[in-house]
C-alpha cells in the first residue's frame, strides 16, 4: 500500500493558499446553481448527460486552475498539498458550483484505492485522467445476493493467459450508465474462505459483455443500475493488487467510502452534503419556514433548532474523528462512526425538512423546485442509511472493531466459499 508523505518545507502556507483560492474561485468558478441537483428527481436522460458533461468541465476548470487533487502527489497531476489545504478549499468553495458528481465514488473511494494499491503504470494512467474530469468511476460492489456481505461476492473472474474473464452481476451501481470505469470486486478462488478468494479489477463499463440496465427509484430517478457481465475480458494489467488478496484492498476501499465526510480527496463546500440538499443547513430551513409562513410556530422553531444542532454536532464529530484517525489516536475503522452519523443525520434532517414544508412538499408550484426537492427527498430518505453500507453494518463495525466487543457469529468462517450454503436466489 502506498501513502504520501509531504515535506513541510515545500508546502505553501495555508493563509497564502486561502487568498490564492479565494481570488481564483471569484474569477473563474460559476456560482452554485439554485434549486435541486440534476438527477434528484424525474429528469430526462439528455438533461442528466448534460449535467455529467458540466461536471467534467468544472473538474477540468479546477485542474487547469491548479486546484484539482489537492492531496494527490504532483507526479500524478495533483497539488501535493495537505488535508488542511483541502479543508481550506472546501471552505472557500462555498457558494460556488463544483463537480459534485465526481466526489463520490470517483475521488473517494476509487481514486484513493488506485493511488494506494495501484502500480505506477495504473496510477499514471488513471489519476491524471480523473483529475482532468476525463474518467468518472463507479463501484461494482453490491450483488443481487446481498450488498452488506461485501466479501460474499459471487461475480467470478477466471484467468485465461494474460487476461481475466468475468461473469456475474453487480447491482445498485449509481450512475453506471453515464460513467466510464468501474472498480470491481470479484471472486478468483472458491476453494478458500470468502475473504481469501477475492481480487480487485478495474474495468471499462462500456465494453463488450457488460449490459447496463437502469432501475427506476420511487422518486423517478433512474440513476441506479444493474450490470450483467458475460465473458467480460480484462487484461491482467487492470488487476489491482495481488490475486486473491482483494480483501486487503477491500478493507481500505470501505474505509475511504465511509470516510467521505472527512476525506482529504473530496472537494465539496464545507458544511454541505454531497447532494446539496435543501434540508442541509439550518439557514436553508429557516428560509423554508419563512416561505411557508411558519416563523412564529413553536413546533417549527423546535425542528429548525434540532436540524441545526444535528449538523453542528455532526461537523464537530467529523473533525474530531478525522483528526483522531490522522494522528493514530483512533483506528481507521472509526470512519464507521462518521458513516453512521451521516446516515442518522441525513435521514432525520430530510424528515425535518418535509415536516416543516407540510403540504407544500406534497404539491408544489413549478417555480418552487426546492419544495419539490423536499418531497422527493423524503420518499428516498432511507437511502442515506443504506448507501455506502447500511447503518446496521456501521454499528457492527463500531462495536466489534472500535469498541472491541465480541464478533457476531458467522456460519461461513473458515469454510471454503464453494461449500457455504446459499439460497437459491443467491446462486
Ligand atoms: C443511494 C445508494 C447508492 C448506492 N450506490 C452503490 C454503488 O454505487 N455501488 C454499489 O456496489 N452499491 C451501491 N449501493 C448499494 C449499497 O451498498 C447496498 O444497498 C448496501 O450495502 C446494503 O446491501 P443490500 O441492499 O444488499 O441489503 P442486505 O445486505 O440484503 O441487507 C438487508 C438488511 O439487513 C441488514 N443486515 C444485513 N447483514 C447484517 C448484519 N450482519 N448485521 C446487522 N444487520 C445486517 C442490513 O443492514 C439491511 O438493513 C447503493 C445504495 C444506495 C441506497
Amino acid at each position: 500500500m502506498t501513502t504520501t508523505t509531504i515535506d513541510a518545507g515545500d508546502v505553501e502556507d495555508l493563509d497564502s493558499f486561502r487568498q490564492r483560492a479565494r481570488a481564483w474561485l471569484a474569477a473563474n468558478m460559476p456560482p452554485a446553481p439554485a434549486g435541486p441537483p440534476v438527477g434528484a428527481g424525474d429528469v430526462s436522460d439528455e438533461e442528466e448527460l448534460d449535467d455529467v458533461e458540466h461536471t467534467r468541465k468544472l473538474q477540468r476548470l479546477l485542474y487547469d486552475g491548479g486546484f484539482a487533487g489537492i492531496c494527490f502527489p504532483r507526479e500524478y497531476g495533483g497539488q501535493g498539498l495537505t488535508p488542511a489545504h483541502q479543508q481550506v478549499l472546501n471552505e472557500e468553495i462555498v457558494g460556488y458550483d463544483y463537480p459534485a458528481r465526481m466526489q463520490l465514488p470517483t475521488f473517494t473511494p476509487c481514486a484513493a484505492v488506485i493511488h494506494e494499491f495501484g502500480n505506477e503504470e495504473q496510477r499514471k494512467a488513471h489519476i491524471p485522467a480523473i483529475l482532468k474530469g476525463e474518467e468518472i468511476w463507479m463501484q461494482f460492489l453490491s450483488e443481487p445476493g446481498g450488498g452488506s456481505d461485501v466479501a460474499g461476492a459471487q461475480t467470478t473472474a477466471v484467468r485465461d493467459g494474460d487476461e481475466w474473464v468475468l461473469n456475474g452481476s453487480k447491482i445498485w451501481t449509481t450512475g453506471a450508465w453515464w460513467s466510464d470505469w468501474g472498480l470491481c470486486l470479484a471472486r478468483t478462488n472458491w476453494d478458500v474462505p470468502k475473504h481469501r478468494g477475492l481480487t480487485v479489477f478495474m474495468l471499462r463499463i462500456h465494453q463488450p459483455g457488460i449490459e447496463v440496465h437502469r432501475i427506476e427509484m420511487l422518486n423517478g430517478s433512474k440513476e441506479f443500475c444493474q450490470e450483467f457481465m458475460t465473458d467480460v475480458r480484462i487484461p491482467d494489467g487492470d488487476r489491482i493488487g495481488e490475486v486473491d488478496a482483494g480483501w486487503t484492498v477491500g478493507v481500505r476501499w470501505m474505509f475511504h467510502e465511509r470516510n467521505l465526510a472527512g476525506s482529504p480527496y473530496v472537494t465539496r463546500p464545507a458544511g454541505q452534503g454531497p447532494a446539496r440538499s435543501a434540508a442541509d443547513t439550518g439557514d436553508t430551513l429557516l428560509e423554508l419556514v419563512r416561505d411557508v409562513g411558519r416563523l412564529a410556530d413553536p413546533r417549527a422553531r423546535d425542528l429548525v433548532g434540532e436540524a441545526h444542532a444535528l449538523r453542528l454536532v455532526q461537523g464537530k464529530m467529523v473533525s474530531r474523528i478525522t483528526r483522531g484517525i490522522a494522528t493514530g489516536a483512533f483506528t481507521d475503522q472509526a470512519a464507521s462512526i462518521i458513516r453512521l452519523m451521516a446516515g442518522v443525520v441525513g435521514n432525520r434532517t430530510t424528515t425535518i425538512g418535509f415536516e416543516l414544508a407540510g403540504p407544500h412538499a406534497v404539491a408544489w408550484p413549478d417555480d418552487a423546485a426546492a419544495l419539490g426537492e423536499l418531497g422527493l427527498g423524503y420518499l428516498t430518505r432511507q437511502a442515506s442509511s443504506i448507501g455506502g453500507g447500511t447503518t446496521e453494518m456501521a454499528r457492527n463495525v463500531i462495536s466489534e472493531r472500535v469498541l472491541g466487543m465480541p464478533r457476531e457469529r458467522a456460519a461461513d468462517r473458515d469454510v471454503a466459499f464453494r461449500d457455504v450454503p446459499r439460497s437459491a436466489s443467491a446462486r
